[in-house]
């Protein structure tokens, strides 16, 4: 069956070498691997890493009936005394979700995740928590799957949690081709916003000297022009365009093995997502972490391309932190927070006029620095549509004058710099998400 692993597989193996430096990384995954089928190699894959282990495989109804009863067939067949499963019928990723994970698999000493969002991080969670490999079989293309961190609720606010990642990592696209479209349209999305993402991470680079590597974007540039390129296949079950997905959303995820930080695909574009998240309440529509991030995106290209595509530079003016309303609005434990994470990044007098005249001498060798890694508004856009992304807030049955308070409120929750911090500190954000598309 044909192997789709591509550059992931040198990563595994140390060998891959950055053009340029030559440098070699250890990512410290002991195995990807991403085929047209794995049907038949289940039990080896396992094997490789596990030998005389007792294995639960956690999977839900659903994908249980997708995948996990296949798995569970193909570990048992040699081995059955070694091998149980936990099919999670009310599976949920939270701090009572996980701990369900925990006593139900408390026999095991290696756990198998065979799932999506949810059961991926519960069980990285709860492996975390008590000190047990896993490796994972995926039901759909999603970085959460090569990531570090689990995305987990503690009483209903999603906190994101540095763990040790899964050993291993194995996709077989026959079976992510018959996942919903909407998950592979929110890996689309969640993967394309590293334009936006680039430009904000680098921008902050150039103007302030914050650390950069675009390590994680050499890798990213050997699938993304194909990838756009077969955007419209994504949802038609081409296994060529899911294989080049599944590695990008692979390859995304590991950004942070590079950089220690999550910058590299997570600027402005997230912070929006994360404030839906944090503060939708009641009229949060239920759409998901990639679906948010790529109407964020739409959004953050919008701003990009219309500030680099002028001639002329913005005129920035010190920061103002409407410390009053935020305290009104959040209440004092956030609003303290978001007042703190703002003054870090915060413009003063100087620090404006400064910018203002390296703006007057720089301006066109910075936005030609910026646009040669910014992908242009209209092409961003038809790609996502053809991949059947949402793309407006009313796409994603959100209130829309919502939106535009999580649009102008998200530069407050980080302190990292971006586009939203440029533009709320010259025309100011108020004025331009006036005429967004929304
Ligand atoms: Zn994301």
């Amino acid at each position: 069956m044909t192997d789709h692993t591509g550059v992931l597989q040198e990563l595994v193996d140390g060998t891959w070498r950055e053009p340029g430096s030559g440098t070699q990384y250890d990512i410290g995954i002991k195995n990807i691997v991403i085929k047209e089928s794995l049907d038949g190699e289940e039990a080896e894959l396992i094997a490789k890493l596990y030998q005389n282990k007792r294995i639960t495989i956690v999977s839900d109804p659903f994908t249980h009936e997708a995948f996990g009863q296949r798995i569970f067939n193909a570990l048992s067949k040699d081995n059955s005394n070694q091998i149980s499963e936990f099919i999670w019928k009310t599976a949920q990723c939270s701090d009572i979700g996980v701990a369900e994970v925990r006593a139900a698999t408390a026999d095991a000493q290696v756990l198998i995740a065979v799932g999506s969002g949810t059961i991926n991080d519960s069980v990285k969670y709860a492996c975390f928590l008590d000190d047990k490999p896993y490796s994972v079989f995926a039901t759909s293309p999603m970085n959460a799957f090569t990531t570090g961190t689990a995305s987990v609720s503690f009483d209903g606010f999603k906190r994101s949690i540095s763990c040790r990642g899964a050993e291993g990592i194995f996709f077989d696209l026959s079976v992510l081709s018959a996942c919903p479209p909407r998950l592979i349209s929110a890996a689309f999305a969640d993967v394309i916003c590293r334009t936006t993402a680039q430009v904000d991470w680098l921008m902050s680079h150039i103007l302030f000297d914050t650390p950069y590597t675009d390590t994680p974007y050499t890798l990213l540039a050997y699938d993304e022009p194909g990838m756009i390129e077969c955007a419209d296949q994504m949802l038609s079950g081409d296994v060529n365009a899911l294989g080049m997905l599944t590695r990008i959303s692979a390859i995304m995820g590991l950004g942070t093995r590079f950089t220690n930080t999550t910058h590299s695909g997570s600027m402005a574009e997230h912070q929006i997502s994360h404030y839906i998240d944090m503060f939708a309440g009641d009229r949060h529509p239920r759409s998901s972490h990639g679906e948010q991030v790529g109407v964020a995106t739409i959004t953050m290209s919008h701003l990009q391309n219309s500030v680099l595509n002028s001639s002329t530079p913005p005129l920035m003016h010190a920061t103002h932190i409407p410390e009053s309303s935020l305290l009104q609005r959040f209440g004092s434990k956030i609003s303290d927070n978001m007042i703190e994470q703002t003054k870090i990044k915060a413009l003063t007098e100087k620090s404006a006029d400064a910018l203002n005249l390296r703006f007057a001498d720089d301006w066109d060798s910075i936005r030609s620095t910026l646009g040669a890694v910014m992908l242009p508004y209209k092409e961003l856009r038809s790609s996502m549509q053809a991949a059947g992304c949402q793309i407006t807030a009313t796409d994603l049955e959100l209130d829309k004058d919502f939106y535009l308070e999580a649009v102008q409120g998200a530069r407050f929750i980080r302190d990292r710099f971006s586009m939203l911090d440029i533009v709320d500190d010259s025309a100011g954000l108020e004025s331009i998400t006036a005429s967004l598309p929304v």
